[in-house]
């Protein structure tokens, strides 16, 4: 009888945890849990995925197993139970033996209703051996997309949680996670053995959410502090993405007048925690951080999130981007970003430490987001459909669905750009080739004098090349080539390449480059 179960999961959702009905999928999701079996609840931040797990847990016969791979997370969670009369505890490495001792015991006794335990510190022989001899009400995998190299966050001691399946074939396991793209979600049911998992997918709407985007044009500082002029009177987090950038951007705009304060992960411990306080009390300040600023942060009423630079993965952006707006009150996210930064992306995802299918993932992820940052539909409905929501509708407030980019079509000029590209042997950066295309090269050798795409530009100003050659790094038709700092043009994908050498592709430009003066 589901729903007399679910009429008892809604009394303790009143009675234990102080809400008044049930949101987004939450319902289903218990529902399905209840019934013994496994499934996969894919929540935004913030949705409530903890009761999707907490509240069966206290339902069903046995301990509940939530596995999470962050300390503070659990520390969190546990306090928090424990606080509104929850039977729960947490075993990690910060616990102390008497503790461990103490909470196997009330496991032993069948006192526990909920246990947070880490991935490495569960899949032990000795955590294992006692947990086959306990009943369990079910095994909550937290953060689930870190068991896949095609998430943000692989994390690969969550790889052994296939395991699960097979020790505790009678046990229903729910996969929680607020990020997961289709191919993500693929992977959590293959590794964590959830093939026959009903998903349930919640809508990642965040309707007062104004989402706009520009390409960055010279210094960014100016036009940071446009945008923070542009809203008198509003509190604000401006996210650039390095701390000796937060520092100066910090400092400019303190000194063009504005209320800034400058938060990183190298400042001390005692500043930061003041000017977190200071930002939280103030009606109108602007934060200006690294990403370090944010997790756990709750200001209800940020106005705006602006991107000074821009983050590497739609699931990043989403999340920054998210911390606008909490109080349900119409709210900004706006975003700078530039091909160069596209270029960094790159070359640090490229320098990093990893193996190369996921540094391969990563980029992926990092062509994905220009795509969506330089594409011309729908914002929210692009960061949605990624999240793997369907029938998904345009939002109607951001900047692309307000004011659509006009495009016209540069096929004809693009040929000219990869071909030059492709004669120059990919020897040129961006300023060279658009001399180039120009026929300006100052002394050109004879060489490059030589070639037929010399000159062969004359439609477009340098502005309108500059566009041009932007928007075929975005497409991925070029790429940048690091070269120690003086980053190289050359061609991108062959495919694509050729697809638009024969007019197969047509390339349209966002706007209208001006007139050559
Ligand atoms: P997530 O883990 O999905 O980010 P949490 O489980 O931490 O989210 O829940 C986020 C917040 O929403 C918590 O403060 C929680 O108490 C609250 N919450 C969860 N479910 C409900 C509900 N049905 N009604 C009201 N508040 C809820
Ligand atoms: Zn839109």
């Amino acid at each position: 009888m589901p729903s007399a179960s679910l009429d008892e999961a809604r009394e303790i959702l009143r009675r234990t945890f102080g809400h008044a009905e049930f949101r987004g999928r939450q319902a289903e999701v218990i529902e399905e849990v209840l019934a013994g079996r496994s499934a996969m609840a894919v929540l935004p931040t913030g949705g409530g995925k903890s009761l999707c797990y907490q509240i069966p847990s206290l339902m069903r016969p046995g301990l509940g197993l939530v596995v999470s791979p962050l300390i503070a997370l659990m520390t969190d969670q546990v306090a928090g139970l424990v606080q509104s009369g929850v039977a729960a505890a947490r075993l990690d490495s910060n616990i102390e033996p008497w503790e461990k001792t103490q909470t196997w015991e009330r496991i032993e006794q069948g006192e526990l209703d909920l246990l947070y335990i880490s991935p490495e510190g569960l899949m032990t022989s000795s955590v294992m051996d006692r947990l086959r001899r306990t009943p369990l009400a079910l095994i909550a995998i937290d953060e689930a997309h870190c068991v896949s190299q095609w998430g943000h966050d692989f994390r690969p001691e969550y790889r052994m949680l296939g395991r699960l399946a097979e020790i505790f074939p009678d046990v229903p396991r729910l996969a929680v996670t607020a990020t997961a793209d289709a191919r993500t979600r693929d992977d959590i049911r293959a590794e964590l053995r959830l093939e026959d998992a009903l998903e349930f997918v919640a809508s990642f709407a965040r309707p007062e959410l104004a989402l706009s985007a520009e390409r960055k044009r010279g210094a960014g500082h100016k036009r940071v502090l446009e945008l923070i002029e542009a809203r008198p009177g509003r509190s604000g987090v401006v996210y650039a993405g390095s701390r000796d950038g937060v520092d100066k951007l910090a400092e400019s705009l303190r000194a063009a007048g504005t209320h800034a304060l400058a938060y990183h992960a190298g400042l001390d411990k005692a500043v930061r925690a003041e000017r977190l306080e200071t930002f939280l009390e103030a009606d109108a300040a602007v934060m200006v951080a690294t990403i370090a600023f944010g997790m756990g942060v709750d200001k209800p009423d940020v106005r705006f999130v602006i991107h000074a630079d821009p983050p590497a993965s739609i699931e990043a952006y989403w999340q920054e981007i998210g911390r606008a707006g909490r109080d349900g009150d119409p709210a900004e996210g706006i975003t700078l970003y530039g091909a160069a930064d596209m270029a960094w992306a790159y070359r640090r995802i490229d320098g990093r430490e990893m193996d190369d299918t996921v540094k391969a993932v990563q980029r992926r992820k990092v062509g994905q987001f220009y795509a969506m940052m330089d594409g011309a539909n729908c914002r929210a409905a692009a960061v949605r459909r990624y999240f793997g929501e369907e029938g998904v509708e345009p939002c109607g407030q951001c900047d692309l669905c307000l004011s659509p980019p006009e495009s016209i079509d540069a096929t004809q000029a693009a040929q000219k750009a990869l071909s030059a590209v492709h004669r120059l042997g990919g020897r040129f950066g961006r300023g060279r080739l658009v001399e180039h295309l120009l026929g300006k090269t100052k002394e050109p050798s004879s060489f490059e004098a030589g070639l037929t795409t010399f000159g062969i530009g004359k439609e477009f100003s340098v502005n309108g090349w500059r566009d041009l050659i932007d928007q075929l790094l975005f497409d991925g038709l070029l790429k940048e080539d690091p070269n120690d700092g003086r980053p190289l043009i050359g061609l991108g994908d062959p495919e694509g390449v050729k697809a638009v050498y024969r007019g197969e592709r047509r390339v349209g430009l966002r706007k209208a480059p001006e007139e050559n003066d």
